[in-house]
């Protein structure tokens, strides 16, 4: 699909629509919606930025490329003076006090945020069906889960309610709902965004990234958030990636695929059937693909999860009704915190933070989580010594197809398991890229860190390869 940001600033510059119309227009389909993705909508502060840039066109000025583009916002990221409820009880009536860098810097281009949306709650879930706003419905077939855990940045960006959406991405939740409903998802290189005014959950894999209908409206937006931050000591500065780069003739010359994804019992055999066939097609094409030897799935995910529940369970420490959230008084301090917490967090947040402070716990702590950091090494390392032999890693985004809404709740083990193929690249901190082509839920193309633009690069290969 060609670029809808370039489609829309060019009917803006020739006023074939003014751009408090298409603000309307987009904020009166999210509200119409029945697919649960709006938490906020923000009609106030969108129609009051859509006239600013209308003035601007009516006399005459230059916009930019961004200028008055509407946009939606995963609901765990700081928008002054907006909600930020991470989908949860606890925040149910918080307000950001400040906001994001990357947001900020997507405003300060005059794109135009209109919806802040419905995710996981605190991005703990795979399914969007963990939130206090309703289960988020598949764009495709509303039977199904929207994914998660930015399925309403995904369905809305899929159904045009949003021109893109910024997701949030932690072990897979921008590229798995990308791939659920059809659209294109990119978790960069750990380090390229802020995660300043992101919510955490687990710091050391936290990514914040787009999601949007084109490989081109992802490298703007890619472009815009970039960036080295003060605020954030684990940022890089990096070159923007320009348009000539990604769309190049093809310099991959070898592709990876781990032997272990595709020859697993729990793989959908349709999904491992157009998976090889995609093989064949790179093959014929003179790109020579080798199959990798890579960490099972049970290994993987129960590294991620022991990380990932050690870190929120510490990251969320501080949502105890002092500073932030609903507070429950009750006797005593200590009761009033412990009822604020048990009452407004999730099961499934529960889950997480009873798990995370057990791993953490002493006598259980070298035993778990330091084993979870030498695997997690291991797996970079593994990484590092893969992308000597290849330039790219493509595999499948998920080993299923979505899962009926109700399902993932019933058996939270098999959730986790369905995170299989996405949370390696989170732990090697890589840039990963859901396409919507393929496997009926999409491809995820990786690349070595900090080479972003050679996945979208390769993302422009396979367009028209596939
Ligand atoms: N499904 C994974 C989890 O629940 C990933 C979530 C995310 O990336 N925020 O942890």
């Amino acid at each position: 699909m060609e670029s809808q940001i370039l489609k829309i600033h060019r009917q803006l510059v020739n006023k074939d629509v003014s751009c408090t119309a298409l603000i309307q227009d987009k904020l009166d389909a999210l509200a119409a919606n029945t697919h649960h993705t709006v938490n906020t909508l923000l009609p106030d502060y969108a129609l009051a930025l859509a006239a600013k840039v209308d003035a601007k066109i009516s006399n005459g000025e230059t916009i930019g490329i961004l200028e008055g583009i509407p946009f939606g916002i995963k609901d765990v990221y700081m928008l002054q003076g907006t909600y930020a409820t991470a989908s949860s009880k606890l925040l149910q009536n918080y307000k950001s006090a400040y906001t994001a860098t990357a947001i900020q810097k997507l405003l300060d281009l005059g794109a135009i945020p209109i919806v802040k949306e419905n995710c996981d709650s605190f991005g703990h879930g795979s399914s969007s069906e963990n939130t206090i706003f309703g289960a988020v419905k598949n764009a495709k077939n509303p039977d199904l889960v929207g994914g998660g855990s930015s399925g309403g940045s995904a369905v809305n960006v899929a159904k045009d309610f949003t021109v893109f959406s910024i997701g949030g991405d932690t072990g897979g939740s921008i590229r798995q709902p990308a791939g659920y409903n059809g659209v294109f998802g990119f978790k960069p290189s750990y380090g390229r965004i802020s995660r300043y005014g992101l919510m955490a959950y687990a710091s050391s894999t936290d990514c914040v990234g787009p999601i949007a209908k084109s490989i081109e409206d992802i490298r703007i937006v890619l472009n815009a958030m970039s960036g080295k931050d003060v605020k954030d000591q684990t940022t890089f500065e990096s070159t923007p990636i320009s348009e000539e780069i990604i769309s190049k003739e093809n310099t991959v010359k070898t592709v990876g695929y781990f032997k272990n994804f595709i020859e697993s019992d729990a793989i959908n055999p349709q999904i491992k059937a157009d998976f090889l066939k995609i093989i064949e097609i790179l093959e014929a094409k003179k790109i020579e693909v080798k199959a990798l030897d890579f960490f099972d799935s049970e290994t993987l995910v129960s590294t991620y999860y022991t990380l990932a529940m050690a870190e929120t369970a510490s990251n969320l420490s501080r949502l105890d009704g002092t500073n932030y959230g609903n507070r429950i008084e009750a006797d005593s301090l200590k009761e009033s915190y412990a009822v604020t917490r048990s009452e407004n967090f999730s099961e499934e947040s529960k889950r997480r933070i009873v798990g995370g402070n057990q791993v953490l716990s002493q006598g259980f702590s070298d035993a778990i989580y330091l084993k979870g950091l030498e695997l997690r090494d291991a797996i970079s390392a593994n990484f590092e010594s893969d992308f000597k032999a290849v330039d790219i890693i493509l595999s499948p985004v998920t080993p299923n197809t979505p899962p009926k809404i109700g399902d993932s709740l019933k058996d939270p083990l098999a959730m986790y398991l369905s995170d299989a193929y996405t949370v390696g690249f989170s732990l090697g901190q890589l840039p990963t890229l859901t396409i919507p082509q393929g496997t009926e839920t999409g491809l995820q193309i990786t690349a070595a860190k900090t080479k972003d633009a050679l996945v979208l690069q390769f993302a422009n290969t396979l367009k028209t390869l596939l």
